[in-house]
């Protein structure tokens, strides 16, 4: 954060949109926090992701148009796979593409945000009270490596494949917001949240009977149709309706040269 007398650079905080500006929040936003005293104006401060997750559950072909884009028949229970948290990026961070994929796509997302410890919620009871906001994910995946591979890990697991942000939002309605996700300004994806075949509700129940929810935990919910390649140079957006827009530059990789990796692929084909 930058703000005037305030130090230039000082550590991470977590902050409360207030209007056009940024309220410093003491104690943990999980648990037990109060306003601040500083606040900063929004436009001079550096967004980070605004939580770090121990794990980020994802949803596979949870909108119908996608899994028929695809060539995917309909799942017949929610498609669950992980990112690892350390795949995750802010606001304008760039993502990072690999030499290792020819293919790397969009996948514009609303995610969910627990606020509370979630394990065997029963069917009767709502998952509301453990949701602590919503927020953008652009689930950024390899999709050549996702069909080679068949485990969807590595497809989705890059560093800077998950970009998050820029706010959790927590007063969404549901029943109205909208998913887009633009390149260059360009709308390739949008649908109302209402398309999701397996709801928010739906899928924290199902989810907490595999595994236990954490507070800071994400689920993203699955992407609307118009998945498409990301180059370097591009700008890709995700934008939910009632949350915000999440806005990060694509760059070419820098430290791993096409012929070192295309030999590290060769070499793993021949089962080293
Ligand atoms: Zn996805």
């Amino acid at each position: 954060m930058d703000a005037v007398g305030a130090p230039a650079h000082p550590e991470p905080l977590f902050g409360l949109l207030e209007g056009n500006s940024v309220r410093e929040l003491l104690g943990d936003p999980l648990t037990e926090w109060r306003r601040g005293e500083r606040a900063w104006p929004l436009d001079r401060v550096s967004l980070l992701a605004p939580i770090m997750p121990s794990k980020i559950v994802g949803v596979g072909r949870n909108y119908a148009e996608h899994a028929a884009e695809m060539s995917n028949p309909l799942p017949k229970e929610p498609i669950i796979f992980l990112k690892p948290p350390s795949s995750i990026i802010g606001p304008e961070e760039p993502i990072v593409l690999t030499p290792f994929s020819q293919n790397v796509h969009h996948e514009a997302e609303i995610a969910v945000v627990i606020g509370k410890t979630c394990s065997q919620l029963p069917d009767g009871e709502s998952a509301l009270p453990y949701v602590l906001g919503f927020t953008c994910v652009n689930d950024v995946t390899a999709r050549d490596l996702q069909r080679s591979d068949g485990q969807w890990t590595r497809a989705k697991g890059f560093d800077t494949f998950c970009p998050m942000g820029p706010v959790i939002e927590t007063e969404v309605d549901l029943a109205k917001s909208t998913v887009a996700g633009f390149v260059n300004g360009e709308r390739r994806q949008f649908a109302p949240v209402t398309d999701l075949l397996f709801s928010v509700d739906f899928l924290i129940h199902w989810i907490s009977r595999m595994m236990t929810l954490l507070p800071g935990d994400v689920i993203s919910t699955g992407t609307p149709s118009g998945v498409g390649p990301l180059r370097a140079g591009d700008v890709v957006e995700v934008v939910v309706d009632g949350v915000g827009t999440l806005r990060n530059p694509v760059v070419a990789p820098a430290n791993v040269s096409p012929l070192e990796a295309s030999r590290h692929l060769s070499e793993t084909a021949k089962g080293h």
